[in-house]
């Protein structure tokens, strides 16, 4: 596998390749790798023929009191594992060479990103849009993959593909859990023992939700309301709870195919998501 520091050099790897007559998909990360990221790779690897991983822990995704400087990194470790999936290119940029100083550029999708995270994360989006904007002139990939743990971003990103009229197809990945259902993520580590027995929640009322949901159409308003009442016996706050079509996130008045259920809690000092269509096999 070839690590690559600088955006200059990535390009010209994918000009070569293109040169070459081999497609590009690409896996955009933030690094700190678990099982999801990994299956993210994978997938990558059945589309394309060659397959690039893109870590960096994009500064301008990150309000001003959250944990970019704490985020976890183990950068061998995340190398090792890349590896062993077969991945051709790790990028791994500099902060300096992805945002030089004069820098001025935001790509901003708007409307569908106002709610769910937007709303308490002002700036989150534009900072997703704009690095990912960045990757895929940089690597000029056939396809990306996204996970649908982040599915609001992945909505996000088919927007402007579709807007910005740009030829690359935008494959998302069901979310990867633990064997207790807890959605992977590197922010899992920041949980305590108890914390993370708390979390759990969030997968029972998706349980709850798909239960509910079997027997035919349940009203919003009265499935938010048990879903919130779930989440309340553990010590989390709810950030919020919201029931939104997949593609317009739209609020729902109706649990039906095609809605997601969509929240976000704190749990100590740490925020989780998780979501689920409740009709679909996982
Ligand atoms: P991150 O490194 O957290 O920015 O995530 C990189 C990519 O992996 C994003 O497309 C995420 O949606 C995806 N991802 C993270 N956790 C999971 C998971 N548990 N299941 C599926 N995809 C995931």
């Amino acid at each position: 596998m070839e690590i690559i520091r600088t955006p200059v050099e990535m390009t010209a790897w994918a000009n070569r390749t293109l040169a070459g007559g081999q497609t590009i998909g690409l896996v955009p990360t933030m690094g700190f790798f678990h099982e999801g990221h990994l299956r993210l790779m994978r997938k990558a690897r059945e589309k394309a023929k060659r397959t690039v991983v893109s870590l960096f822990v994009n500064p301008i995704q990150f309000g001003a009191n959250e944990d970019l400087g704490r985020y976890p990194r183990d950068f061998v470790r995340d190398c090792q594992l890349a590896e062993g999936e077969g991945v051709d290119v790790l990028f791994a940029p500099e902060v300096q060479a992805m945002y030089p100083a004069e820098a001025s550029t935001r790509v901003v999708v708007s409307r569908l990103t106002d709610g769910l995270c937007g709303a308490s994360r002002p700036g989150h989006f534009a900072g997703v849009t704009t690095v990912v904007a960045k990757l895929f002139h940089i690597i000029k990939p056939h396809c990306a993959v996204f996970g649908r743990k982040d599915f609001q971003q992945l909505a996000v990103i088919e927007r402007m593909v579709a807007d910005l009229n740009w030829d690359i197809e935008i494959i998302g990945h069901p979310i990867v859990r633990e064997a207790d259902g807890l959605a992977m993520s590197s922010r899992n580590v920041y949980l305590s023992a108890s914390e993370r027995q708390a979390a759990l929640c969030l997968f029972r009322a998706i349980g709850h939700a798909r239960r509910r949901v079997r027997t035919g159409p349940v009203e919003a308003k009265v499935l938010l309301q048990e879903v919130e009442e779930l989440l309340q016996q553990e010590a989390v706050a709810i950030e919020y709870v919201s029931l939104v079509d997949q593609t317009t996130l739209q609020p729902q008045a109706v649990f039906r195919k095609g809605a997601v259920l969509a929240m976000a809690i704190r749990v100590g000092a740490t925020r989780l998501i998780d979501n689920d269509n409740l009709f679909e096999e996982n």
